[in-house]
């Protein structure tokens, strides 16, 4: 039974602080992107019926370079884990990417 469970949202499930880090690339400019998301400020509910179903996330992530716009959506369960992920105009990239992609990319400014 995971009803009580659901009702308080999965307690202590989600990331200690919280947050969600993405890490994307920009697949016009390749410029890489970190983005950080509040999991319980930032994703919209989805009700099936009265009940909790889940959770969506939609954002727009722009980079300092070219400045398009890339379009991540992901999908979280009741307890804000996280199922899947989408994104236009990008791609997902690690941690690790995205740190060596920061070091090797000459600095803006
Ligand atoms: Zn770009």
């Amino acid at each position: 039974m995971d009803f009580l469970r659901r009702m308080f949202g999965g307690g202590n499930r989600a990331p200690a602080d919280n947050a969600l880090h993405l890490y994307v690339r920009c697949s016009h400019c390749g410029t890489p992107v970190h983005v950080r998301i509040h999991v319980y400020n930032d994703l919209a509910v989805e009700y099936d019926d009265d009940t909790v179903a889940g959770y969506t996330l939609h954002k727009e992530i722009m980079d300092a370079k070219c400045f398009r716009l890339m379009h991540a959506d992901l999908s979280f369960d009741r307890d804000r884990r996280e199922q899947s992920r989408t994104i236009a105009g990008g791609e997902f990239i690690s941690r690790e990417e995205y740190e060596r992609l920061m070091t090797t990319q000459p600095r803006q400014q």
